[in-house]
Order: C-alpha cells, then structure tokens, then sequence
C-alpha cells in the first residue's frame, strides 16, 4: 500500500476540522451547559448530540468485534461511501474502479463528485477477478469498490480473490459487507488489522431491519477513521438515531432469529420460485434477496404491481437482462408472490 499521506487529497490531509462546543468539552460531570448556545428547555432533545457517538460505538465494538477506534458511524452507507470520494478522490483527476453490476450508489457518488468510474464486469456467474481489476488501474485509481454478498447478483464474491487484490492494490480497497450477516463467508471486518487500505462497509439497513433510521458504519483502521471524523457533519447521527440504534443493539438475540428465519424462507423461496414456469434460472444467493432470470421481466413486473406487489426489475442492468430481483418478506408475503405468480399466463 502507497502511504496515506499518498492516497489522501492533500486540501484534506492538511484540513483543520471545526471543533464544536461538544468537542472542546467532554465531561460528563458538568450540570450547568451554557456553552453551544442550545435552549435550555425541552430536554434531552434540547442539547447536541455526541459528535462521535461514543456509547453506541462502545457497544458495536463488543457485537462487531471492531475496535471502537476503528468504526466509523455514519447517515447511512450513503455518507460513509460519499465519504470514501470525498478523501481520497481529487475531482476531474483521480477515478475509481468498481465490480459490474453492482450496488448503484458507487457510481452516483463518483458522479457527484466528478471522479470518472471504470465498471469492469463480472462473468457469466457473476464472478470477479483481481487481475481483471488491477488491469483497469492506473496510476490515479484511488479506490476499488467490492460488494460481498453482492447487489443486485446476491452471491458472495471469491474470497481468495479479495485477499489477492486487498494484497496487491495500494490504494484503498472498499468492501460493502450491507448482506454479511446472511452470508456463511467470513466477514473482512474482522481482517482490518491485516489490511491497513481496507474500508468495509456495514448498515443498520438490512438484518438489523432498522433503514428508517439512517445509519451505517465504517470500519478501517484508526487513521482512516480520523480522516472521515474530519470531513463529516458535526453532528451526523442525530440524537434520536443513536438512542434507537442502542434499543436495537439490546435485542440482539431477536436480531439473529430473524436473520435465520429469513435463511430458511430464502431457501424455501428460491426452491418454489425456480419451479415457476415462468422462471429461467434462479441466481445462488448469500443475501436477504435473490436474483432470477424469467421470461419477459418487464411484462411480469407490471403484472406483479396491478396486483399491489413490487419485486425491483433489474432487466436493464448489465449481465442482467430479464431478471428481476426479489427481496425476503414475511411467509405471506412470499407466498402472495408466488401465488400471483401461479396465475400469471402469458
Ligand atoms: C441496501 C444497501 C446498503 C445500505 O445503504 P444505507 O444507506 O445504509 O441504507 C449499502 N450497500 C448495499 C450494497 C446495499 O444493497
């Protein structure tokens, strides 16, 4: 890996971040706040919350097995991957290269940015090669994105492959691990000390059923941590999310009984849906979803939401012609799919 001071924009390396009246004092044991200019009424939604979210941090640190120092807490993966361009991607000079299909976000934020993305496509399995990746860098590739389980192919990539790459890359290596927690692979959050360039992605979105709060996390290593704290909003987790997040981390055990009741209606699916007529092929899945090819995708599409239910049409994604996407719901939704389905003539 180049070294950081390499890999950063140099406006950011040499930023000096606004310090807020809840950074320049921390302790607890005050009773009288009459520092950042808050209300004193209408407590506790009156004062700003902690910048760094420690508390939640704490615990995520014991679930996840991350050091605290090691997590970043953000307004959903969203901010964590506008992030990711923000540091290290200087506008109209470097460019980032990125696994195709894959989740949209990448290349909007590259977008917005102004950071020119390479896509290098999966084969016919929806597989990656390092060496394909690596052929697509030059000299001002900062970033390769990954995303394990994959959206919208939902299978795990090749670990073997990744390590290869995390090895051989020396820019930054982002994995998003969104699905991680129905996949059977081995998470890379708990590689990060082996991987100084390595940023995996996590959400509060998915198995922690919780994407109405907006928050997602960051994991790299302490020095990255430090470069995103520097960029982010003051106060990017609201009050609200942080208090709703740590009632949430509490039922923990409730979370991993949804997680393998979600395993097992994702089996039964994937098996009665590859019997429908109208299916091709079924996609192996790691994730909470999975990938079919049918017949005439769009014309099922739209037969599927005159009856009130929506599946994503991903028909005019690469390497994805006529498939649509199905996300795991309760035993009734998925059985009102299929029942749907059974009716449908084309
Ligand atoms: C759903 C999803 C996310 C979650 O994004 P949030 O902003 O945290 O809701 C991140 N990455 C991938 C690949 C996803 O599919």
């Amino acid at each position: 890996m180049k070294n950081l001071e390499q890999l950063v924009r140099p406006n950011i390396w040499r930023l000096k971040p606004y310090s807020s009246a809840r950074d320049e004092y921390k302790g607890v044991e005050a009773t009288v706040f009459l520092d950042a200019n808050e209300n004193p009424y209408n407590a506790p939604y009156n004062r700003y919350p902690d910048p760094l979210q420690q508390p939640l941090k704490q615990t995520l640190s014991r679930i996840k097995e991350v050091p605290a120092s090691s997590i970043f807490l953000g307004n959903g993966s969203d901010e964590a991957i506008d992030l990711v361009f923000r540091v290290f991607c200087e506008p109209g000079q470097d460019n980032v290269v990125a696994i195709s299909p894959t989740y949209g976000m990448y290349e909007v934020c590259a977008d917005i940015n102004n950071v020119a993305y390479r896509k290098v496509p999966l084969d016919e399995y929806f597989r990656f090669r390092a060496d394909d990746l690596l052929a697509a860098c030059d000299e001002h590739t900062k970033v390769i994105f990954l995303c394990s389980p994959n959206n919208p192919c939902g299978n795990d990539l090749s670990r073997p492959e990744m390590e290869s790459l995390l090895e051989r890359f020396p820019g930054i290596v982002v994995i998003d691990e969104a699905y991680s927690d129905f996949s059977e692979q081995r998470p890379f959050r708990l590689d990060l000390s082996r991987y100084p360039n390595l940023i995996v992605l996590n959400t509060f979105s998915k198995a922690w059923a919780s994407a109405a709060i907006r928050l997602g996390m960051a994991y790299a290593s302490p020095e990255i941590i430090a470069l995103f704290n520097k960029v982010k909003y003051p106060y990017n987790i609201n009050q609200l999310t942080q208090d709703q997040a740590m009632s949430q981390l509490d039922h923990r055990f409730e979370i991993e009984k949804w997680i393998s009741t979600l395993k097992e209606e994702r089996t039964q699916m994937m098996r009665a849906f590859a019997e429908l007529p109208l299916c091709r092929y079924v996609y192996p899945s790691d994730a909470n979803f999975f990938l079919a090819r049918v017949d005439q995708a769009d014309r099922i599409y739209h037969y599927l939401v005159q009856r009130g239910i929506i599946v994503r049409n991903r028909s005019r994604v690469e390497l994805c012609q006529d498939c649509l996407r199905v996300t795991i719901g309760t035993k009734e939704e998925n059985n009102t799919l299929l029942a749907a389905l059974r009716q449908y003539h084309p």
